[in-house]
């Protein structure tokens, strides 16, 4: 009779738990590269959301341009004195700043008999052969020309008469010469306020052609790309450009599965908003639109795909084994924090944006008149400007001292007396609830005075703003072992089992914060503080009853010795 190999069911039981714990494992290493990538899809789509919001404002801070700083530039005495020099030296400007601008053109009763109802052009160049009226360089030497062109200079003319009509000072309309479509902005000039008697046309054209076909890419790489490269290296973002017949004029089609945002821009070359009521006529604004859209981003989910039963659970094992012994988790952790920290910096910077944006537009259209909502919207910028300031300094803040830039300059410090110090510059010096716990002779340590103080404000500063009423905070110092040890202690409101381990971690708010303000970073920096000095600090605390915070420093004879223990 054939023995039965005797540790069979135990092999079999082996390979069995091996399965299921590798098996395991490449479940949850794919759930969390699942989460991971959608969060970071959803921190991209934030990111071209803002983006195009940027990028379609400055558009349109592009377009609205030319009209008052070359126009309006211009004054009445040039055009009266007929100073060709000082105009060709503003449209020279203009056409460098404008890049829509196709000519800019000018009319003045002060003009030579041979132009006698002519236009005459402008370019900041000068052409072989066309030298009609060439303007001179302070030196001599030609720097652009005026020039004629009789189509162009007859369609003009009878806008003009039409706008004559209307007594404005601006008119606005859109006409097609040979086949190519073109805007035409004319600013009229009138010498008396009746405006009987005009003295005077400038103004200039866009050609809408050139617009589809060129203009974008110039915009992009004049203005335009360092609103689209001012993100994190990775991803790029690609900008698509629709004309108003919903046709790709520039970049390439939005892929469906890309993060993609976009917003609608008038095709309109003026400022829209404060001409508008100047205007004799305007033509219909055509509606573009641009699209900001990241490349190379992983779709949101990487599904398994048709693999058979078989090769499933086969590469199951094969990956689970080899994941098993290579992960590297603390990679991935790293990641996590990274993308949480984007995540919540865009986050916290949304809000105050929006109201600011709000604040300032509905300021700008100058509908609100009433002393009191004036305020009301003045005191929004201003809250909320010193709310953004705040984030960026701590953000800053943060960032400097954890590449430890911040302590550079060590010193033998007092631990009591650095608290009293500290407490002091707070501005709660007379503040009844504080209470010190020092002895005559405090622990010395070793570190950077103002980063030191900084813990001490952030300690403090928590344990006031999370205690209600007037209740004790005490402040106690003392020496401990290699450490000097000061704590801050509280009876407020206590943090939630839940929080505790997370309360140190940037951007991290506990549930218990309730209306009170604040960004989660005040913790984040003291631990960081702390760990630069070598020392470590730790919290205990009850929901109801109170909280405490302990900051662990070597003492000074310890660090002199060189016997800094880095933890935290
Ligand atoms: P800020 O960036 O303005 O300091 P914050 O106070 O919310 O904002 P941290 O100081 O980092 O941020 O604190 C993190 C969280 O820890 C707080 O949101 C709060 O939930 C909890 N916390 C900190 N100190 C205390 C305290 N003394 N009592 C109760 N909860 C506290
Ligand atoms: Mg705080």
């Amino acid at each position: 009779m054939r023995r039965r190999f005797p540790f069979r069911p135990l092999l079999l039981g082996a390979v069995g738990a091996l399965v299921v714990a590798a098996m395991l494992v490449v479940y949850l290493q794919r759930r969390s590269a699942d989460q991971q990538r959608q969060q970071t899809a959803l921190i991209i789509q934030q990111v071209c959301e803002r983006t195009v919001t940027v990028l379609a404002s400055e558009v349109r801070v592009l377009f609205d341009g030319a009209v008052l700083d070359t126009l309006e530039g211009i004054g009445h005495p040039e055009i009266k004195a007929y100073d060709l020099p000082r105009m060709a030296a503003f449209f020279t400007d203009g056409m460098a700043r404008y890049p829509y601008v196709d000519r800019f053109f000018l009319w003045s009763e002060r003009m030579p008999a041979r132009f006698e109802r002519q236009v005459l052009f402008y370019r900041p160049y000068l052409e072989p052969g066309v030298r009609e009226l060439s303007v001179e360089a302070p030196g001599g030497r030609p720097v652009g020309a005026f020039f004629r062109d009789t189509r162009p200079s007859d369609e003009i003319g009878r806008l003009a008469q039409l706008a004559l009509a209307s007594r404005r000072s601006f008119a606005v309309y859109e006409r097609t010469l040979d086949g190519v479509p073109y805007q035409f902005v004319i600013h009229l000039l009138w010498d008396d306020a009746a405006r009987e008697h005009l003295f005077g046309i400038i103004g200039y054209t866009v050609n809408l052609q050139r617009i589809r076909d060129s203009l974008f890419e110039r915009l992009e790489t004049e203005h335009l790309s360092k609103i689209l490269s001012s993100v994190p290296p990775a991803p790029r973002l690609a900008l698509t450009v629709w004309d108003e017949r919903g046709q790709i004029t520039y970049g390439s089609p939005v892929q469906a599965d890309s993060p993609s945002a976009s917003a609608q821009i008038q095709m309109l070359f003026f400022p829209t908003t404060a001409l508008r009521t100047w205007l004799a006529a305007h033509p219909e604004s055509p509606q573009w639109r641009v699209a900001v859209s990241a490349a190379g981003v992983p779709p949101a989910t990487a599904g398994l795909g048709n693999y058979g039963l078989f090769g499933a659970v086969l590469s199951l094992i094969i990956v689970g084994l080899l994941f098993a012994v290579m992960v590297d988790r603390q990679a991935i952790h790293l990641a996590q924090m990274q993308a949480d920290f984007v995540a919540n910096v865009s986050h916290q910077l949304k809000t105050p944006l929006a109201l600011l944006s709000g604040a300032s537009e509905t300021l700008g259209l100058g509908r609100v008149r009433s002393p009191e909502k004036i305020r009301e919207y003045v005191d929004i910028v201003r809250l909320q400007t010193a709310r953004l300031s705040i984030l960026v300094e701590e953000v800053l803040h943060f960032s400097r001292i954890e590449c430890a830039a911040d302590l550079h300059d060590p010193q033998e410090l007092d631990l009591g007396e650095l608290a009293r110090d500290a407490v002091k510059r707070m501005g709660v010096n007379g503040h009844a609830a504080i209470r010190f716990e020092c002895p005559p002779s405090a622990p010395f340590v070793k570190g950077d005075r103002t980063a030191l103080e900084q813990v001490i404000v952030n300690l403090v500063e928590n344990a006031l703003k999370y205690t209600p009423g007037s209740q004790e905070v005490v402040i106690s110092v003392d020496a401990n072992g290699r450490y000097g040890r000061l704590a801050v202690r509280d009876q407020g409101i206590g943090i939630p089992r839940n929080d505790l381990p997370r309360v140190f971690d940037k951007f991290y708010r506990g549930r218990n914060t309730g209306a009170r303000g604040g960004f989660g970073l005040g913790l984040a920096i003291v631990r960081a503080i702390v760990r630069a000095h070598g020392g470590k600090v730790s919290v205990e605390s009850e929901p109801g009853r109170g909280s405490e915070f302990r900051v662990l420093l070597p003492l000074a004879s310890e660090t002199s010795h060189g016997a800094a223990h880095t933890a935290g």
